[in-house]
């Protein structure tokens, strides 16, 4: 088995280190990719805190992987050695449930195998993209279109697809109008795909401190939501809210901004549960909703938008050993607006 390095977190409160992890042979369907940038997603610090149940450690995390195809196995046609490649939050699945079937295995019946701290099919423990390789199977390898700079392109496979599906789900266009709630690593993502996609969007955030990063990134309107006129002055206005917070929100107070059909759906997930007036839902027919990722095929026509429509996610790109105190800058919120290792650096 190749040993490939890596930045591994050893315990759920020691320090991410350098190490060394076993990847598996290229087998005949997968690709050997040489990792070039790896993403700051939230998830990781949750993940290798234990916050979200127990973790065998060493965990390597890291789900927005761009780097370089170097191998091929032997029954693997559609990659070649040298093409721009991509990994997101989910290298497998059952591939026979009815929503495998559907071509949605991001919402795989069995549950998808996750790109870090899942059971893989031979069941090890998969490790994620703070490495210099990973092979995955060809069916979760994302094609990375000219036009995207490299070092730029990794938080679209996570925070780039988890805010697009919603978006293309509930058919946002011309004449939509799209409320954004936070704008961090999702949100200012979530901000450029919307307006590219001809919506008029609205940024919902706690102050107007990012206001004119908010406007630049496309959004017509921005309100703060420490000021309780916001929801008078909003009140009945969105068909879409894309609620991209982890922390627990008033709900009441945001559905009454949805207008009729409108739909607030939640890519951020508050880990307790959240109280909620069904009497909300009545008035204007509001539906509350949930999206997790997106399949294969919708990343692969995520990343051929933004190519097209020129979204680049804002980014800072650091070394490796920068990466524990940008996992206390992402906790503080410090960041403009996601962190890409460079994983160069990892290689001296
Ligand atoms: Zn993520
Ligand atoms: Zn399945």
């Amino acid at each position: 088995m190749p040993t490939v390095a890596a930045f591994a977190a050893p315990s759920s409160s020691d320090p991410l280190l350098r190490t060394t992890i076993e990847r598996r042979e290229t087998g005949p369907h997968d690709v050997l990719i040489a990792i070039r940038y790896a993403g700051i997603c939230h998830s990781d610090i949750h993940l290798v805190r234990g916050d979200w149940g127990p973790v065998t450690y060493p965990q390597v995390v890291g789900h927005e992987i761009a780097g370089e195809v170097v191998e091929v196995g032997s029954e693997v046609t559609d990659f070649a050695v040298g093409d721009r490649v991509g990994v997101g939050c989910m290298v497998n699945s059952c591939r026979e449930c009815e929503n495998c079937l559907a071509g949605m295995e991001n919402y795989c019946l069995k549950g998808n195998t996750q790109t870090y701290g899942s059971i893989d099919r031979d069941g090890t423990v998969t490790q994620g993209g703070y490495s210099t390789h990973v092979v995955v199977d060809k069916d979760f390898v994302l094609r990375i279109p000219e036009g995207i700079p490299y070092e730029s392109v990794a938080p679209l496979l996570c925070a780039g697809i988890t805010t697009y599906s919603p978006l293309a789900h509930w058919k946002v266009g011309p004449g939509s109008k799209v409320a954004v709630v936070g704008m961090g690593g999702l949100g200012h993502l979530a901000v450029k795909i919307a307006a590219a996609m001809g919506a008029e969007v609205t940024v919902l955030s706690q102050s107007l401190s990012k206001q004119e990063d908010g406007k630049r990134f496309g959004a017509t309107h921005y309100f703060a939501t420490s000021d309780e006129s916001t929801f008078d002055t909003l009140a009945n206005t969105f068909d879409l809210i894309v609620n991209t917070v982890s922390a627990p929100l008033k709900l009441d107070s945001y559905l009454r901004l949805l207008r009729l059909d409108g739909t607030m759906v939640n890519v951020g997930a508050p880990p307790e549960p959240l109280p909620l007036r069904v009497f909300t839902l009545f008035g204007n027919r509001r539906s509350f909703a949930g999206s997790s990722i997106g399949s294969i095929a919708e990343t692969q026509e995520m990343l051929d938008f933004c190519a097209e429509h020129g979204i680049v996610p804002e980014t800072e790109l650091i070394g490796v050993d920068e990466v524990n105190d940008a996992y206390e800058r992402v906790l503080r919120s410090d960041v403009r607006y996601r962190f890409v290792i460079d994983i160069e650096t990892l290689r001296d």
